[in-house]
């Protein structure tokens, strides 16, 4: 038996079977991306359920021109560059795999343009060839990024794609958790050209609260208390349902730390405890 070096488009799409599970992860990826870029506003675009097209539009930083064919190559990012900086990592990504895996199975157009730029410029990669002459686009200063025809080269795994509604729950799911982990950005969805998410920027409670009721319903922020705690130079600040609001599935529930959600069984595990106290004590004392 020899050994053989794998391909940089196979080892893309062997990468890309981890990092792309569905549609869904790559609008996570695209929007990770979008808010570690600094960006005031993102609209996403949907058809088919991701598997048509997915577009994401940021007015961040940008990239470089000269960068553009970087964004696309593996283990090549702008966030972090010694074990120092990963120590200490504050971005949403840091790896440089996810433009490159998602390159590797679907047809993937990126535009950008950074303040100082003249003009925006555009390239193309479509899991075998990458066109390496940026081409000049009129794009105002930021990014999009579109992927059409995921997994059209990988048959097996586009066969697994679910239906359009299965595929847009997905999508609608880490999209509502990714909006409440950054408020500053506002953000908006369609999809096949239809309106889904409207999300202005929310600085205030009482935006943020406007926010969340537009995510989790009204009746959740109509019942529940806003948590503020500070200690050992740690702070916890969220939303906590009124035990009379109490549902039996933990459905509602949506952690984060420094931003990025987590989900820990230990957490929930205290929040149900919690809740079990609180009612006992109200039985006691109706
Ligand atoms: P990572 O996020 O782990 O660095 P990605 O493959 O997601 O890796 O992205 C590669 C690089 O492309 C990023 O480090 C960043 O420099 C650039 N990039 C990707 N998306 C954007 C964006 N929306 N705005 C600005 N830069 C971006
Ligand atoms: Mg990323």
């Amino acid at each position: 038996m020899h050994i053989k070096s794998l391909s940089t488009q196979l080892v893309n799409q062997i990468a890309a079977g981890e990092v792309v599970e569905r549609p869904s992860s790559v609008i996570k990826e695209l929007l990770e991306n979008s808010f570690d870029a600094g960006a005031g506003q993102i609209s996403i675009d949907i058809e088919q359920g991701g598997a048509g097209l997915i577009r994401v539009r940021d007015d961040g930083c940008g990239i470089d021109k000269d960068d553009l064919r970087l964004a696309l190559a593996r283990h090549a990012t702008s966030k972090i560059a010694s074990l120092n900086d990963l120590e200490q990592v504050n971005s949403m990504g840091f790896r440089g795999e996810a433009l490159p895996s998602i390159s590797s199975v679907s047809r993937l157009t990126l535009i950008s343009r950074t303040a100082d730029s003249d003009c925006a410029w555009a390239i193309t990669a479509d899991g075998t060839e990458q066109d390496v002459d940026p081409k000049p686009d009129p794009h105002p200063q930021g990014t999009t990024i579109e992927v059409r025809d995921l997994f059209y080269n990988t048959p097996a795994r586009r066969k697994f794609l679910k239906t359009e509604r299965t595929e847009l729950n997905h999508i609608e799911g880490v999209v509502r958790r990714l909006a409440l982990s950054q408020f500053e950005t506002g953000l908006t969805m369609t999809h096949n050209q239809k309106m889904l998410l409207s999300l202005k920027p929310a600085q205030s409670e009482v935006q943020q609260e406007q926010r969340i009721a537009k995510i989790l319903g009204s009746e959740f922020i109509g019942n529940a208390v806003r948590v503020e705690f500070e200690a050992s130079g740690l702070q916890l600040a969220g939303w906590v349902g009124l035990p009379t609001f109490s549902r039996s599935q933990p459905d509602m529930q949506y952690f984060y730390v420094n931003s990025r959600m987590v989900r820990d069984k230990l957490v929930s595990h205290a929040i149900r405890r919690s809740e079990e106290h609180t009612s006992e004590l109200q039985s006691h004392l109706n």
